[in-house]
């Protein structure tokens, strides 16, 4: 049969969060080694065994981890950095727990909704995201003496043993190219592709003991070649291949592609000599014909035509449409996911509650496999040997189409009416701080916190009881009123100037305003890996976004009813909630992003008629939000300013707009940051010692900013001198006229313990500092 049905990597989490649980319990002393490894086992064998069951041909093997892919892989050549390497040998997991998350007494994952993990006795190594996901991996360290061994046999072992439950497997490994472009040295200007000569033996060995075992063929995915690249990080593409290819006989690479275009590395892509290619063609569809035009004959093409990364069930007689005249014209082909199904939920068969008619327009992992084994079957053996998939395919893409609960014609009609002056404060800054000003009478250095105070195990458990009806709404309610009047007191009592309520009642920045808008829908096992144990269930936005109600006001009213201080209120911004979500794939998402941004403007405008003497809009996920590719970054910050600004710009001049950023490498997109036109931005600086601040001072940027001197990621309390000398630091940099000084991020991962002493040394910082002025 000329077209095979591939995948390229499911998830590994299993279909409950069965990893997580395995994962964490070892962690926590609960169960050994040999229980965890057990459990990994019957995960990786049921993986197997449903792709199987779906009629996947090519089924890939090593896509399970206990982490991260990329930790596998520093493992697997031997990256360990020395501070681990005491810890136990290179395959112990030990040691690669350590490097994943640090070693430490306390048990359990804590760490801010972006992914920062408190430190132990010895350090975590860095997490970042991967690509534009929001998968974070462990972020490799070389050095420029770093030598490397083949370390670990994971991959052996695992096609071995699915070999012996009777599946031949195609092995997935990072590639060469795309680690070293991911890794980082802590010596500055040290190119940690340099090593790459030193690692292609590593992986040479690798392949040919894969090569003995039985394989055939190895995925190698290198992502990297959808990103911008330069001649020389081409060139190592094929210098790495080229080696392999001299090396290897007869092991056949399927090197895949994805997230994007290949664009101007197509011809690079192209003249590797490997046996196979994927490309990603829901990310870029239009990339096919260049393909198609420049493929040698011989080079087998693994077209990703299924969305790896949303779960909206694909149009499956479209795809074909434009899949038959390829596999006619091509003698041999692989349909697959777009890249590995790693981001999508296990299994829509376990959503219970969700509506089932917006269900039916839904696909997730398991799903997605039988829509590849239905779209390869119909290649081959034509639309009739399938019609009642496709049927049935056919009217749920129908049905979404045109169903009411996708489309709301007011939404629709008031977006159409937005015009460039509903995106626009009524006066310039320096008009409106002037105002603000005499609204707010704070003193210069005003202290301030950027929302959330400790999630504490109590709050934790009050909700879900809540969530389990074992505590009623009245119940709740009292709880969480009593939470916030005692964060309300005290910020009062340490002599906080402008406070906030503490977010007790949030489960989530995102989810919580999710539940509160329509459009949205929430799964209950929709769960994604995000990073080691930690997985989320982003929301999934199917229809026209708007607020029924107000969302926040009572809660703002009720704190603000305790303090004759400033109360914020405090909204999650709309391009961090269309980032955090499944996002309808039936119009464009700055399309959705502006109905979003018009249901917060109107939450900032209640607040405003409340009384909210100040509205903070945070965009903690604007910059991740980054395209890939530089080309596509100006189209995308033009949306996303345009979305906050319209968010926000409602408002009188009096009333002052808070934005709080957590990434804060702004330097490249200073000039966008500056056209949100915040009257107040609060970052994520401490750990840079104020540098990340410099973006700022090149803008000469206007508005006011309270640069973080508070690491809310570490459990160390910092002292007021250290708070001090930042803030010296940061008004050496800036007018002190323009300063406020808050903590990096929303405290909600802290312990009372810590946050108490912190933010005193904070207040006695400001007060010092504002006694020199
Ligand atoms: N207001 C939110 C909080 O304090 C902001 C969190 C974030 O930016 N990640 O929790
Ligand atoms: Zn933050």
């Amino acid at each position: 049969m000329p077209v095979t049905a591939a995948n390229l990597g499911f998830p590994r989490i299993g279909p409950r969060r069965e990893l997580k649980i395995a994962v964490e319990a070892y962690w926590a002393g609960r169960i050994d080694k040999a229980a965890l490894l057990d459990t990994a086992r019957g995960l990786r064998a049921a993986t197997w065994e449903r792709q199987k069951a779906a009629g996947i041909q090519v089924i890939p093997s090593n896509d399970f981890s206990f982490y991260d892919q990329v930790l596998d892989t520093s493992v697997m050549v031997g990256a360990i950095p020395s501070l681990y390497r005491p810890l136990g040998t290179a395959d112990s997991l030990d040691v690669y727990f350590a490097m994943a998350r640090g070693t430490r007494t306390d048990a359990g994952d804590e760490s801010c909704s972006h992914g920062h993990r408190r430190q132990g006795d010895v350090p975590a190594q860095e997490m970042t995201k991967w690509f534009d996901t929001n998968y974070h991996y462990m972020v490799p360290e070389v050095s420029p003496n770093q030598s490397f061994q083949l370390s670990s046999h994971k991959a052996i072992d695992q096609f071995v043993e699915a070999k012996a439950l009777g599946h031949h497997t195609r092995p997935v490994i990072l590639g060469p190219v795309t680690y070293l472009l991911l890794a980082k040295s802590k010596v500055e200007g040290f190119d940690p592709l340099s090593l790459l000569p030193g690692l292609l033996p590593v992986y040479v060995d690798l392949l040919t003991r894969l090569q003995n075992a039985g394989a055939d063929w190895v995925q190698i995915d290198e992502p990297a070649l959808v990103l911008d690249l330069d001649d020389a990080q081409r060139a190592a593409f094929a210098i790495a291949y080229g080696v392999f290819a001299d090396r290897l006989t007869g092991l056949k690479l399927m090197l895949a592609t994805y997230f994007g275009s290949l664009g101007d590395n197509l011809a690079t892509a192209l003249a590797l000599p490997v046996a196979g290619l994927h490309v990603d063609l829901v990310r870029a569809p239009e990339q096919i014909d260049a393909v198609l035009a420049g493929a040698r004959a011989n080079l087998l093409l693994s077209l990703g035509v299924i969305d790896g990364r949303n779960i909206w069930k694909a149009d499956l007689n479209a795809l074909l449409d434009r899949l038959e005249p390829i596999a006619s014209a091509r003698r041999k082909l692989l349909i697959a996911p777009s890249c590995s199904l790693l981001h999508a939920p296990v299994d829509l068969d376990l959503e219970t509650r969700l509506d089932p008619r917006m269900k039916g327009w839904l696909a997730f992992a398991t799903q997605k496999l039988d829509e590849l084994a239905t779209l390869t079957r119909a290649l081959n053996e034509g639309r009739d040997s399938v019609r009642d998939a496709l049927n049935r395919n056919a009217a749920a893409v129908a049905d979404r189409a045109g169903s009411p609960l996708t489309r709301n014609p007011e939404v629709r009609d008031r977006l159409a009416g937005v015009d460039a002056t509903m995106a626009k404060r009524r006066s310039a800054f320096v008009e409106r701080i002037k105002a603000q000003q005499a609204h707010l009478a704070l003193p210069p250095l005003p202290t301030t916190t950027i929302g959330s105070f400790p999630q504490t195990p109590e709050v934790r458990k009050a909700r879900s009881a809540h969530d389990r009806g074992d505590l009623d709404d009245a119940g709740y309610e009292a709880f969480l009123r009593d939470e916030t009047a005692r964060t309300v007191r005290w910020q009062e009592e340490i002599g906080i100037d402008v406070l906030v309520h503490g977010e007790f009642e949030r489960n989530d920045m995102v989810q919580y305003f999710g539940e509160k808008l329509s459009g949205f829908a929430f799964s209950r096992a929709g769960w994604v890996q995000s990073y080691g144990s930690r997985c989320v269930r982003p929301p999934i936005i199917y229809g026209d976004v708007s607020r029924p109600a107000a969302m926040t006001v009572e809660w703002w009213r009720y704190a603000q009813s305790l303090t004759a201080r400033p109360m914020k209120g405090m909204l999650t911004g709309p391009v961090t909630i269309l980032n955090w979500s499944f996002v309808r794939d039936d119009q464009p998402r700055e399309e959705t992003c502006r109905q979003i941004a018009l249901a917060i403007r109107d939450e900032v405008l209640d607040l405003e008629a409340a009384g909210a003497r100040i509205v903070q809009i945070d965009e903690a996920a604007l910059r991740e939000g980054l395209p890939l590719r530089r080309a596509d970054w100006q189209h995308y910050l033009d949306w996303a300013v345009e979305c906050f600004r319209l968010t926000a710009a409602g408002v009188a001049d009096a009333t002052q707009i808070h934005t709080h950023m957590c990434y804060s490498e702004f330097n490249e997109i200073i000039d966008s940051i500056g056209a949100m036109d915040a009257d107040v931005i609060s970052i994520e600086t401490s750990r840079s010692k104020m540098e990340l601040l410099d973006a700022f001072v090149g803008y000469a940027y206007p508005n006011e900013i309270g640069p973080g001197v508070y690491d809310i990621h570490s459990p160390r309390i910092p002292s007021t001198q250290e708070m001090e000398t930042l803030l010296i630091k940061a008004s050496a940099r800036l007018s002190p006229a323009q300063l406020w000084v808050n903590p990096d991020c929303g405290l909600k991962t802290r312990r009372w313990e810590d946050v108490r002493p912190a933010l005193i040394n904070m207040v006695d910082a400001a007060r010092a500092v504002r006694a020199t002025l």
